[in-house]
């Protein structure tokens, strides 16, 4: 089976490719490099002891898909392509609407011409919104999305829902993601954000390496365990075998699943259990909570597990070890 994967250079789109090569999927990669390097085709080369075709193309232009499709018998499209980052959708939405949706309307427009209806989407549990509940569920549906990020989740999980009433012969797999941190364990592929991250798993690692003085910690008067936020931290391999499992194992139709662990973890938590892991210090010290955070959620994964039979194996203390791993290795 040939799969097109869509931003199959960036931080989880490169592990995914990974897991397919290693499960036999034939792989094709589409990637305008907005946000990744060209290097990381070599180094899943070399992983995997496989080559890939690499389209340096933008998917916002119909007619470079329309080629890749002409070129390549694809039989199924993972996703990922998109921009990802929460504050700077906030300021500039119309790039985010332009990008992430148009991409993904000229994928689909492409795909039903080929009829090629095997589709798996990247969305995020933002799309629950603010529901007032700790446990996510597939079945509590979408809430007020509260960033155009994440609006752009919410609005292409709508657009798949009614392509798929319009014509039940499509098969889409909607893939919730909660937090995914960690990096592949020999330290070749991994997350490297533009510039100063805003993510909790970056921001240790760039203070555990000198290179910023202190982590923040945004709160520590939340209702919760220790007073700091929770949320439900996936290793990205986990989650790129995760894609796997919904190309071999999701029923026919549209199916919606979450992708976490289902358990919660703490900052105060990962920042001790990457302390002791790596035997390191992580300096920091607790600021006034971040506008928009909520204080904790994390996923209730049972549906993945009982009909993709897919759950998480790496543990907290994984996530920590081959982070810091990576990044050990990025700067030597
Ligand atoms: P990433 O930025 O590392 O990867 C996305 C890739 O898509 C990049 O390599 C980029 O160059 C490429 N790309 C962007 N626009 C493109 C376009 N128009 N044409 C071709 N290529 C394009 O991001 P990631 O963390 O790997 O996320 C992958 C997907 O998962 C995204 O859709 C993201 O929104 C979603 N997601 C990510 C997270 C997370 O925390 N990382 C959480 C939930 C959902
Ligand atoms: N966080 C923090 N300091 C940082 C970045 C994040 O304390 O520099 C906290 C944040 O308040 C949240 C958790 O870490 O409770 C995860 O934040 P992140 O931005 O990584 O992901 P989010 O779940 O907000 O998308």
């Amino acid at each position: 089976m040939k799969i097109l994967v869509t931003g199959g250079l960036g931080f989880i789109g490169s592990h995914t490719v990974v897991e397919l090569a290693n499960s036999n999927f034939e792989v094709v990669i589409a990637d305008n490099l907005y946000n990744s390097k060209e290097d990381v085709l070599e180094k899943l080369e070399k992983i995997t002891g496989k080559k890939f075709k690499l389209y340096k193309y933008d998917l916002t232009d119909k007619t470079k898909v329309e080629e890749i499709f002409n070129k390549e018998n694809i039989d199924g499209v993972i996703h990922f392509a998109g921009y990802k980052a929460v504050g700077e959708s906030v300021r500039e939405p119309l790039m985010y609407y332009q990008n992430n949706l148009i991409s993904t309307i000229n994928l689909l427009e492409v795909m039903k011409k080929y009829n090629v209806k095997k589709f798996v989407f990247s969305s995020s549990a933002t799309v629950y919104g603010d529901n007032g509940y700790t446990r996510y569920v597939e079945s509590m549906g979408r809430g007020e999305t509260t960033s155009p990020y994440g609006t752009t989740k919410a609005m292409i999980e709508k657009i798949l829902e009614d392509l798929y009433y319009s014509d039940n012969s499509w098969n889409i797999t909607l893939l919730r993601y909660f937090n995914p941190v960690g990096a592949h364990e020999s330290g070749l592929i991994g997350e490297e954000p533009n510039g100063i991250p805003n993510n909790l798993m970056p921001y240790v690692m760039k203070v555990a390496s000198g290179k910023l003085e202190q982590l923040s910690i945004f709160g520590n008067d939340y209702q919760t365990v220790d007073g700091t936020g929770v949320r439900d931290y996936i290793h990205v391999v986990d989650l790129a075998k995760g894609h796997v499992k919904a190309l071999e194992n999701a029923p026919a139709g549209l199916n919606t699943y979450n992708l976490g662990s289902g358990k919660g973890v703490s900052v105060l938590e990962l920042v001790t259990t990457f302390e002791k892991v790596n035997n390191i210090k992580v300096n920091y010290k607790v600021v006034d909570r971040r506008p928009g955070d909520l204080p904790e959620y994390y996923a209730d994964a049972s549906k993945a597990f009982e009909e993709l039979r897919w759950k998480t194996e790496k543990t907290i203390e994984d996530i920590c070890r081959d982070s810091w791993n990576y990044e050990r290795k990025m700067n030597n």
